[in-house]
Order: structure tokens, then C-alpha cells, then sequence
């Protein structure tokens, strides 16, 4: 396998119909324990390919910035990470950058939201992959919870099926709190139906092979990615399920179940010639000739400033939000604009910078008119007191120091126009790797 995920929680701010990891299922999401982490980072020592951090949506974990500085120092990435700098509105030109698979050695696997949000800096600092699907456009899950003896299929036909199965031949085994897995799938019904567990996370675990997969395969009896089976719109939030699956979810009644989001399979009238295989569906997973437009929506604003808050070093305005000195005490929670005085005050900025998706990192300055940063920002870590002079730059690294050239107005897409260019000039997809600084 080219990569070998690790769950880190199954909490998500979506319930996606046929969820791979039952979102909405669950009576209650689990949270990684760190330590237990830790083991499963060191456990992946010497793999060759990516070891991905997904969820549920991974950055919901509450220790997610303490668990990616783990990750890190034991997973070295070879590859420039992505920087986003420049103030853009379309961070769909940023999800293309950070496509790129190979020779990548970290991975984050994302729906964005509210998690992304508070971890952006760390995030970007961290993967140079990123695979990114915000679900708000229409995106086709296959049904999983079916089992193959309900469908008539026999123990001949169904072998080949099994081994053929994609997931397992392209995709990811995967690492639990209940252990490793041979098939991210498998772990998730290991979870979801409060399996036996999977084996110890040790050093090596993932050099099994099929041979090797013992019992853990009887979870693919449960399990219809293998077959030829209806998909709906993952926006729907309703799972597709057989009877006997159905029997087995309303002892678990998550909410799912309380709400009534599925809908029985009528098993008895299986017709797979009703149903496209994946290669001859146009929209498996996503709609196939837009792919990368459909994974971020354009109208996705929830990755820009939900919040700016706006002071004067000298004098008043009525634009002013906070004063002076609580910014100094660090009071704000998001974003802080901070003008010269109550002339440089001017709403098109501010309307500007809210409209686009900032680097929470960054110190975003226009020569000494405004300071534009983020609560967050790490640079601001142990920090007391703000210096509201020319010291406060200094608490950026030079790389987070972005001097916008157009004022009042914010210069969006100029980064990513940049690598474009760069990518037509010389023909390779490869150049998309090229931070633009
Ligand atoms: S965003 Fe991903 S993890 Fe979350 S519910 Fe949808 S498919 Fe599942
Ligand atoms: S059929 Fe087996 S290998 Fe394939 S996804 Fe299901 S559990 Fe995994």
C-alpha cells in the first residue's frame, strides 16, 4: 500500500452518507488517546509511503497540535510544504497544490470546517499532502454496509470479488485505538460493532501480508465495498444498509438510527445491472471531470476570518472594536487589524480581508498603515504583552511576514497565478510542489 492511515478520532462536523468510518453511527466519537499515538507513529518506522492522519475529521482532535508536533519529529517530509502566504479567495487553487502524492511522506485527510480553521498554521506547517473534500458539492459514497450472503452471492464468485476489492488493493490499512488493521473498513466495523480488535500497533505490524490476514477478513462479510451496489449524494446523510446490518445498527442506535438516515437495501430484488461500476460511473466519489473544483466550493467561506476585531494605535474612531490596551493584554480571539491612526481606518480592507482566506500565521502589514494577525498565530505563543511598535513584527518568523503590495485593496491569487505560470512554462505537474515566496 502507498499509504497506512492513522484514525485519530471519528468525531466530524458531517454525517456523510456511507461514511468509511460510520460517522453518525456512533452513540459517541472516540479521541486518539496521545500516547497510544505515539506508539502508532513509531509502529509505521521505515514505511516507504505516506502515513496519513484522517479522521472522522482528524483536526477536531482537542491535541491535535501536540499530536502533529509528535508526528513530525518522527516522520521527516522530503517534500516543500505548500506555503500560503498571500490572501486568496479561492483555496481551491491551494487544495491543488497540496494534491500531490508521491514521494510525499505525511498526510492530511480533510473535510476543512471548524477544525481546520483553528489549526490552519500548524496544518500548513506540517503535510505538503493534504487531501481535501469539503462535501459541500455533490460527491458519491457507495454503500458498505451490505453483506454479500444477503445478495446470493456464493463463496466462488465471492473470493475473487473479496481479493479484488479496491480499498484493499489501492488504499489504506489503518491504525485504531483497538489497534492495526489490514483494511481501514475492517477497523472502522471493528469499532462500530465493538469488534475484537485489531493486532498489537508494534514496529513493523504493516509488513503482514494477505496471508497473514486471518480473521480479520471475516469483517469483509459484512462489507459491500467489493460489490456492485447502489451509491447516493454523501450530502444526503443517509447510509444504505441490508437487513441484516440494519438489525445489527439499531443495537447500536447512534443517532443515525435515532433519526431514521438510512435506507434498507430491499436485498431480495438485487439487480446489479442497475447499478454503474465504478469505471462507468461519471461521478464515482467525485463528478470525474472536475474533480478538484468539486472538493472545495467556492462558496466554502469557512476558512475566512469569522471575526476581525479592529483598533488605532493613536487617536479614536468609531470603527474601533478594541481598545489599545486589551489588545496589548492579547484579549482578542481571532483576527486584530491594527491602523495608524483613525485615517488609515478604512472598511474596503477590512471588507477585503474578510473575504478571503488568510494565513492565521502570518503578520499581514501594509508599510506602518496596519497590522492585520491572528490570536492564534504560534508566533504569539508565551507572548504577555503585545509590543504595539515596530517590535511586533519581530515575533514572526521572516517567511510569516507578508508586506501586502496593493492597499487598500488585498492582492488575491497572486501566488498561485505565479506557480500557474511557472507550471505551463515547463510542462510538469511537479511544479505545483514549488512554494512561490
Ligand atoms: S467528511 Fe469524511 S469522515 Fe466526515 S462524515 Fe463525511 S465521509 Fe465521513
Ligand atoms: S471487502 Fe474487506 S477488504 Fe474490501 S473494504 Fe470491505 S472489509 Fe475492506
Amino acid at each position: 500500500m502507498k499509504i497506512v492511515m492513522i484514525d485519530i478520532t471519528n468525531a466530524c462536523h458531517h454525517a456523510c452518507s456511507n461514511c468509511t468510518r460510520f460517522c453518525g453511527q456512533h452513540p459517541k466519537p472516540f479521541f486518539m488517546d496521545v500516547d497510544f499515538f505515539k506508539k502508532a507513529v513509531d509502529s509505521m518506522e521505515g514505511f516507504p509511503g505516506i502515513v496519513g492522519i484522517i479522521g472522522g475529521e482528524p483536526s477536531l482532535h482537542p491535541q491535535f497540535e501536540e499530536m502533529m508536533d509528535y508526528y513530525a519529529s518522527r516522520i521527516p517530509e522530503p517534500r516543500p510544504r505548500a506555503f500560503l502566504g498571500t490572501p486568496t479567495a479561492s483555496f481551491k487553487d491551494y487544495g491543488r497544490m497540496v494534491r500531490y502524492m508521491r514521494g510525499r511522506k505525511r498526510g492530511l485527510f480533510s473535510a476543512l470546517g471548524p477544525g481546520y480553521y483553528k489549526n490552519f498554521e500548524k496544518i500548513q506547517d506540517t503535510f505538503a499532502y493534504q487531501s481535501l473534500n469539503d462535501h459541500q458539492s455533490i460527491s458519491m459514497h457507495q454503500a458498505i454496509l451490505v453483506t454479500r450472503k444477503e445478495l446470493g452471492i456464493v463463496d466462488e464468485e465471492w473470493f475473487k470479488l473479496r481479493d479484488n476489492c479496491w480499498i484493499q488493493n489501492i488504499w489504506s490499512a489503518t491504525i485504531t485505538p483497538k489497534g492495526a488493521f489490514f483494511c481501514e473498513i475492517a477497523a472502522s466495523m471493528d469499532m462500530l460493532f465493538n469488534g475484537p480488535g485489531g493486532w498489537p500497533v508494534e514496529p513493523g505490524w504493516w509488513k503482514r501480508t494477505p496471508a497473514d490476514f486471518g480473521e480479520q477478513l471475516n469483517w469483509c462479510e459484512s462489507c459491500s465495498v467489493a460489490l456492485t451496489v447502489p451509491a447516493n449524494n454523501a450530502n444526503d446523510d443517509t447510509d444504505i444498509v441490508s437487513p441484516v446490518i440494519y438489525e445489527r445498527l439499531k443495537k447500536v442506535n447512534g443517532p443515525k438510527m435515532q433519526k431514521g438516515q438510512f435506507i434498507i437495501l430491499d436485498t431480495n430484488n438485487y439487480d446489479p445491472s442497475k447499478y454503474k461500476g465504478h469505471e462507468a460511473d461519471p461521478i464515482w466519489y467525485l463528478p470525474q471531470d472536475k474533480r478538484d473544483e468539486a472538493r472545495i466550493a467556492p462558496v466554502n467561506t469557512v476558512l475566512s476570518p469569522h471575526k476581525i476585531d479592529v483598533a488605532v494605535r493613536r487617536g479614536q474612531s468609531d470603527a474601533v472594536t478594541m481598545s489599545i490596551d486589551r489588545v496589548e493584554n492579547l484579549e482578542f480571539k481571532d483576527w486584530i487589524a491594527i491602523f495608524r491612526d483613525p485615517a488609515s481606518v478604512n472598511e474596503e480592507f477590512l471588507q477585503s480581508a474578510a473575504r478571503c482566506i488568510l494565513n492565521p500565521g502570518c503578520l499581514y502589514s501594509y508599510k506602518n498603515t496596519v497590522w492585520l494577525f491572528n490570536r492564534r498565530a504560534l508566533a504569539l505563543r508565551g507572548v504577555d504583552k503585545l509590543p504595539i511598535s515596530s517590535e511586533l513584527q519581530d515575533l514572526w518568523e521572516n517567511k510569516k511576514r507578508i508586506r501586502l503590495k496593493v492597499y487598500p485593496r488585498i492582492d488575491i491569487n497572486t501566488r498561485f497565478e505565479r506557480v500557474a505560470i511557472k507550471a505551463k512554462q515547463i510542462g510538469s505537474r511537479a511544479a505545483f510542489l514549488v512554494p512561490v515566496m
